[in-house]
C-alpha cells in the first residue's frame, strides 16, 4: 500500500521541478512534513523526526515559537503588506538592529540572504566604482550569479571558475575571483597585482557552507587591513553566523568590524528577510536619488509579518543565558561525538561553533577547502544516512553542516548521541572486516 509520504512525493513529481522546492532539501527517501513543533518533526504518515537541519539554520528558537508566532498573529491584527510609506514597526526593528550589529549605521530590509547579498555587492561595486569581488574556495553567498560557484569543488576546479548552475551568465560571474580562505598572502598579493579593480572581498566569517572552517582572527584583521589600505569593502556574509552565534553576528565576536555585512536565515527564526547591514556612508547611496543612487526595489522588502518575526526572535535572543545556553548544548553533543568517534576508533572528528556541529571524517588540522579534499566521503554519507534512517533530519550531503536550536535540550541529544554510537560502531565494524 501506498505510504501518506509517497503519495504527496508522486504528486508532487508531476507538479514541481524534481518534486522539491530546492534540490538541497533532498532526504534520499520521500518524505513529506506535516507539522512541526520545537525540535521535533512529524511526516504525513505520523512518524516523528528529531530535526538537526533547522531549515538550513534559520530556525534557532526551535519550530513553531510561541514568541514569534503570537508577534507575528499580533501584526496581523493591524498591517499586513501595504508597500508604501514607513512603518514605525520598520524603525523599531531598524533601531534594535543598529544597536546590536557593531558595523550598522543603517539597515536595508529585503527578503533572502542571496538578496541581501546580491545587494551588498552592488552598493560596494557602486561605492567603488570598480568590478571585482573576491570570493572565497567552499564559501555559499547565495543562488545569484556574482557568487554562485565554488562550492564543493573538485580538487580539478578549486579556485577556478566552477558554475552551480547552467545558465549563468560568464560575463557577470568572470568578475569574480576565487581565493582559498585563511590566506591573506593570496589576498594581498592578487589586489596589489590589480590595483583599482576589487571592489569587494565577501567573506563567510565562518565557513559554514564547508562545514565549520573558522577564520583565523589574524586573517579577518588582516583582510580589515589589506582592504583599507586599498579602499576596497569588505562584506561579512553573515547569512548563518548572524543572531545564531551571537545577536551582533559573529564580528561582535571576533572584534573585526566590515564595511557591511548581510543577514537572514536565524534573524526571524523560520520566516523569509535578508539584511544588508553598513557603515553610512555606503548605505546612504541606497537612499540616495539621481547621481550615485543604488536601486533596492522590492514588493516584500520588510514585510510586516516578517519584522514582527524579526523583534521577536531578537527580544528572545536578549535573553539572559541564551547564548551560553546554544553553545553548552553545542559543546556537550561535540564532547560526546568525539568520544564516542576515539572508542570506536575512527579517523573523524568534530568540527562546529556554538550551535553548528558536524563530523568530518579525517583527522588533522584544516584551515580551508583544499584540507577538507581528505574527507572520507563515502563514510561521511554512511554516517549521514544511518542517522537519516534513525529518524533524524539534515542533509544528505558529505560536509554539510548540522544544526540544534533552543528547543533541543541535553534529553534530545542524548537520544542522538544513542544512534551516533550504533552507527559509529557499525562502520567501525566494516573498516575492520
Ligand atoms: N549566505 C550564506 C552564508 C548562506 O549560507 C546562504 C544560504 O544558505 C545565503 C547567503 C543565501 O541565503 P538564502 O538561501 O536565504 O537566499
Amino acid at each position: 500500500m501506498t505510504s501518506n509520504n509517497e503519495a504527496i512525493a508522486s504528486r508532487a513529481e508531476v507538479v514541481i521541478p524534481g518534486g522539491l522546492l530546492s534540490p538541497s532539501r533532498r532526504l534520499g527517501a520521500p518524505v513529506a512534513f506535516a507539522k512541526a513543533e520545537g525540535p521535533y518533526l512529524f511526516d504525513a504518515d505520523g512518524n516523528r523526526y528529531t530535526d538537526y537541519h533547522c531549515a538550513f539554520g534559520a530556525n534557532v528558537l526551535g519550530h513553531r515559537n510561541p514568541a514569534v508566532f503570537n508577534a507575528i498573529a499580533e501584526v496581523n491584527e493591524s498591517v499586513d503588506l501595504i508597500g508604501a510609506g514607513v512603518l514605525e514597526l520598520e524603525v523599531e526593528v531598524a533601531e534594535l538592529l543598529v544597536s546590536a550589529i557593531p558595523c550598522a549605521d543603517q539597515i536595508a530590509f529585503c527578503s533572502s540572504g542571496s538578496e541581501a547579498t546580491y545587494h551588498a555587492l552592488r552598493l560596494a561595486r557602486a561605492y567603488t566604482g570598480r568590478k571585482q569581488i573576491i570570493k572565497f574556495q567552499g564559501g555559499y553567498h547565495g543562488w545569484h550569479d556574482y557568487v554562485a560557484m565554488n562550492g564543493q569543488s573538485s580538487r580539478q576546479m578549486m579556485n577556478s571558475f566552477d558554475p552551480m548552475s547552467d545558465g549563468i551568465l560568464y560575463d557577470a560571474a568572470r568578475h569574480t575571483k576565487i581565493l582559498p580562505y585563511n590566506d591573506a598572502t593570496a589576498v594581498e598579493e592578487y589586489i596589489k597585482a590589480n590595483p583599482g579593480e576589487v571592489a569587494a572581498i565577501i567573506i563567510e566569517p565562518i565557513a559554514h557552507n564547508m562545514g565549520a572552517v573558522i577564520a583565523q582572527h589574524q586573517f579577518l584583521r588582516d583582510l580589515r587591513r589589506i582592504t583599507t589600505e586599498n579602499g576596497v569593502v569588505l562584506i561579512f556574509d553573515e547569512v548563518i553566523t548572524g543572531f545564531r552565534h551571537a545577536l551582533g553576528g559573529y564580528q561582535s565576536i571576533v572584534g573585526v568590524t566590515p564595511d557591511l555585512a548581510t543577514f537572514g536565515k536565524a534573524a526571524t527564526s523560520g520566516y523569509p528577510i535578508g539584511l544588508v547591514a553598513g557603515c553610512r556612508e555606503i548605505m546612504e547611496r541606497v537612499g540616495r536619488t539621481g547621481e550615485g543612487a543604488v536601486f533596492m526595489g522590492g514588493t516584500f522588502n520588510g514585510t510586516p509579518s516578517s519584522l514582527a518575526a524579526v523583534k521577536a526572535t531578537v527580544q528572545e535572543l536578549s535573553k539572559p543565558g541564551v547564548y551560553d545556553r546554544l553553545f553548552d548544548l553545542g559543546d556537550y553533543l561535540r564532547k560526546q561525538i568525539d568520544q564516542i568517534i576515539a572508542r570506536h576508533g575512527i579517523k573523524a572528528q568534530t568540527a562546529g561553533f556554538g550551535s553548528v556541529w558536524l563530523v568530518y571524517f579525517f583527522d588533522g588540522e584544516f584551515s580551508e577547502y583544499a584540507d577538507l579534499l581528505r574527507n572520507d566521503n563515502e563514510l561521511d554519507m554512511r554516517f549521514r544516512r544511518a542517522l537519516i534512517a534513525g529518524r533524524h533530519i539534515f542533509q544528505p550531503l558529505q560536509l554539510k553542516r548540522l544544526y540544534l536550536s533552543l528547543s533541543h535540550d541535553q534529553s534530545v541529544l542524548n537520544d542522538t548521541l544513542e544512534l551516533i554510537d550504533t552507527a559509529m560502531a557499525d562502520l567501525a565494524r566494516s573498516a575492520a572486516a
